[in-house]
């Protein structure tokens, strides 16, 4: 109790040899070392190359891509090309939103150089991969008329495997005669088939008419904002004890399953170790019940949260009580 007399705030009391406590220090420090790394982070490098949202625009040949970047961009820009020296994999245009510097890696443009020109071509695999690799955030283009095709579902797919915000782009809008059926069959059909991409916001519009076009870079910062998100451990543990109460997790063999501890172990995209004892037997219904009381108390909405469930044998909280 004498430390208390230090001034230094509210002390922790441990014990290294029984590991008791390890629990509480870390959420301490983990706060701690998030708090002071950012702001640094920020700055450290070229300001232009740290901050530029890296942002790909991919879909299948066809679905409208090189029109919706010449409209965004306001100028041909996709025709006229990057400058000269830039190698075939880097393939980006610089540009800014709303004041914003973005990089955008032009897959159009990558097809415009190879003199791949033909309509009728298929995906290329290669450089979707490539776009989604280089990216931050993903827009996926689809025709409106035939979306969610299964390349659509792999890209989408492929997109979330990889951890990067995704936003769902239908375009052509302007051919869809019942617009309310449309969508209703998109929802279902997204609900249905794509079940790991919950939340991830659809943007309609029409890139030919230059329609619609003003909500896809506000759906492009939500996603940002959210792949971003970082969450303080002593807050998550709060919550998780509430969670707990609330819905404590079932008994296996009339011993409880007991939640111990939780801390987000990254970002980009939000990244959740949860640990526990008898996860084997943990439901995969509680673990969905978590995630999506992640999602709603700390709004993180608009991309798929990872959580990862651990046996508690964690250095920090394994050998506590
Ligand atoms: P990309 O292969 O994905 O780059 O597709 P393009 O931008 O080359 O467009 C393919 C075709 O679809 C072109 O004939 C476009 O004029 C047409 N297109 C693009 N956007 C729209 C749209 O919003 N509505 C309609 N009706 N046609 C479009």
């Amino acid at each position: 109790y004498e430390s208390y007399n230090l001034g230094l705030g509210e002390p922790i009391p441990i014990s290294a040899e029984h590991g008791e406590g390890m629990g509480q220090l870390y959420a301490v420090l983990d706060d701690t070392a998030q708090a002071f790394v950012d702001p640094f982070d920020e700055g450290a490098e070229d300001e232009n190359e740290s901050k530029a949202l890296k942002l790909a625009i991919v879909g299948r040949p066809n679905v409208g891509k090189s029109t919706l970047v010449n409209t965004l961009l306001g100028q041909d820009r996709v025709l006229t090309g990057p400058e000269a020296g830039i190698t075939r994999d880097t393939i980006s245009v610089d540009w800014e939103w709303d004041g914003k510097p973005i990089k955008l890696f032009d897959t159009a443009g990558v097809r415009r150089r190879a003199k791949v020109q033909n309509k009728l071509e298929k995906l290329s695999v290669g450089d979707t991969l490539r776009a989604i690799r280089f990216a931050e955030v993903v827009v996926l283009v689809m025709d409106a008329t035939n979306a969610l095709e299964k390349q659509d579902l792999q890209i989408a797919d492929l997109v979330v495997r990889e951890g990067r915000a995704l936003v769902l782009a239908l375009n052509k809008w302007d051919l869809v005669t019942d617009k309310a059926q449309a969508q209703k069959d998109f929802d279902e059909k997204v609900e249905r088939l794509l079940p790991q991409i919950r939340g991830v916001p659809l943007v309609k519009f029409s890139a030919l008419r230059g329609r619609g076009l003003d909500r896809i870079m506000p759906a492009v910062e939500l996603v940002y904002r959210d792949w971003n998100a970082k969450v303080k451990t002593s807050e998550l543990n709060a919550w998780l004890s509430e969670m707990e109460q609330k819905h404590p997790p079932p008994a296996v063999n009339g011993r409880r399953i007991r939640l111990r501890y939780i801390a987000q172990t990254k970002s980009r995209p939000p990244t959740f170790a949860l640990f526990a004892t008898r996860t084997k037997h943990l439901p995969d219904s509680y673990a969905r019940y978590l995630v999506n009381g992640i999602r709603e108390a700390f709004d993180i909405k608009a991309v798929p949260i990872r959580l990862q469930v651990r046996q508690g044998k964690n250095p920090f909280v394994g050998s506590e009580n």
